[in-house]
């Protein structure tokens, strides 16, 4: 089964709309956060303090559900230097590595070339590897592989994530990126989002390739310098 993933103008106007939305949503909760932090000092009953608590929690929760929003409409200015995107993955792998061991997922990497050079924002690509080898982690409940390999194409690079995950159904594909889609618990289905806006930001693209309870492999193309 593959699957090619094309981003709609529709979704980018969606998104900006979001943005605008959560940047209103911000000051009412910046005001929110302040007035409970400080009922929480003021209020000495000891039963009372986990309440607090979990408005806090829930106040964070939904930040951060803000933030990942206004990334899109709002993209920090985008701090853009000549990087090796090799070094880039291995720092991601070595971060997620202790919690893939625990998790009885191995992570191999094959990397053909010792240096690929990509024009890019270092931290947003970092934060697109981690969302893809984390969703791998997160697909193989049993563990498993993840195989991350790196191909250099002329003018291009071509790099992929295939784990032996779950996988995702064909007709589900299409849904992959759409904000609040997601199959899991504690998912937010703002992982993919973030990721094909950075791509796109990057002038890249980003397919998937997927069978049902045998894999899926994503694969993230990048102009080279
Ligand atoms: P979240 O991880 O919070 O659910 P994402 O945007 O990162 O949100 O992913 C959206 C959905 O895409 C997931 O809930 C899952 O259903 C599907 N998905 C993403 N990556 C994979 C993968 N490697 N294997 C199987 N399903 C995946
Ligand atoms: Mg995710």
């Amino acid at each position: 089964v593959e699957e090619m993933i094309l981003r709609s103008e529709k979704l980018a106007l969606i998104g900006e709309l979001a943005a605008g939305v959560a940047h209103e949503i911000r000051n009412p909760l910046t005001s929110l956060r302040g007035y409970t932090e400080f009922l929480k000092d003021e209020t000495i009953e000891e039963e009372k303090q986990q309440y607090f608590d979990i408005l806090l929690d829930e106040i964070q929760r939904i930040d951060f559900i803000v933030g990942e929003f206004m990334l899109l409409a709002k993209p920090k200015v985008l701090k853009f230097s000549d990087k090796n995107v090799i070094s880039t993955l291995n720092h991601i792998v070595t971060f997620l590595q202790t919690e893939a061991r625990y998790k009885r997922v191995s992570i191999l990497t094959q990397f053909d070339e010792p240096s690929v050079i990509v024009h890019c924002d270092e931290n947003q690509l970092k934060q697109v590897f981690l969302n893809i080898v984390k969703n791998a982690i997160e697909a193989m409940p049993n563990g498993g592989d993840i195989q991350i390999r790196v191909k250099k194409r002329a003018g291009t690079v071509l790099i992929e994530f295939q784990d032996q995950g779950v996988g995702i159904p064909k007709e589900k594909v299409q849904n992959l990126g759409e904000p609040f889609y997601s199959t899991k618990e504690q998912g937010n289905g703002l992982g993919l989002m973030v990721c094909f806006k950075i791509i796109k930001d990057h002038k890249g693209t980003i397919q998937v390739e997927s069978e049902e309870n045998v894999g899926t492999t994503f694969k993230i193309e990048l102009p080279t310098s």
